[in-house]
């Protein structure tokens, strides 16, 4: 079963529910390295995306994330909104126009998305950000889909490695990004946007798996 149009609404949907929930932890996994204003950033983005969504109901899949994409970058400030903003643009262009997703569009979705942010943001792995829960899900995604297991089990497996990779952020120094001012402080801390980047892919799991 591919991911759907209406899918990709009820993911959105609950993203942004979701997000609201985590609003605090967010928010205070980024007091421990950064400015505390995390979750305050995901759920205000997102809430603004939840309100564009009945416009954009009966549009093709690439359509609706390039609105969340063009959304995202007006409304959230800091180094998150540009990020997820290019993800979300970029996985929409690579979705042009499709009304249903099968495992190697997935793929290439999530590949544009995560190109788009290591070309806006230059981390590498193991800089402590999302790029280290978003890399190991990415590998994960296109290893499932090389075993043909099927859709469930490959948004479950990328889920899964987004979540092993944001936990191996604690140990991490910060070199990127706001948590690198910290220098040697930053260690021991989980990375909030790795955090973010997990529930993200929990969500897609969740609703499309
Ligand atoms: P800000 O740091 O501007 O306050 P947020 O708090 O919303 O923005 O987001 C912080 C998160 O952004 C970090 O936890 C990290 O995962 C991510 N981040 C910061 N800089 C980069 C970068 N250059 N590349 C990838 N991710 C980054
Ligand atoms: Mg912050």
């Amino acid at each position: 079963m591919p991911i759907t149009t209406e899918d990709t609404l009820r993911w959105l949907q609950q993203l942004a529910h979701v997000l609201h929930e985590n609003r605090d932890y967010l928010t205070q996994l980024d007091s421990a390295i950064g400015d505390a204003d995390h979750g305050i950033n995901m759920d205000r983005g997102f809430k603004a995306v939840n309100d564009k969504l009945p416009g954009v109901a009966g549009m093709d899949i690439g359509s609706m994330l390039k609105t969340v994409g063009t959304t995202l970058v007006s409304t959230v400030g800091g180094a998150s909104g540009p990020l997820y903003g290019t993800a979300f643009l970029r996985a929409g262009m690579a979705t042009s126009g499709k009304h249903e997703l099968y495992e190697a569009d997935v793929i290439v979705m999530l590949e544009a998305a995560f190109e788009g942010i290591k070309a806006r943001g230059k981390a590498q792995p193991g800089e402590k950000t999302m790029v280290d829960a978003l890399a190991p899900a990415l590998a994960a995604a296109k290893e499932a889909e090389a075993q043909n297991l099927g859709l469930s089990e490959l948004l479950r497996r990328a889920s899964s490695a987004a979540e092993t990779g944001m936990k191996g952020t604690i140990p991490m120094l910060a070199t990127k990004g706001r948590a690198s001012y910290l220098g040697e402080r930053s260690i021991g801390h989980q990375d909030p946007g790795a955090t973010s980047s997990w529930l993200i892919l929990k969500t897609l799991a969740d609703v499309c798996g």
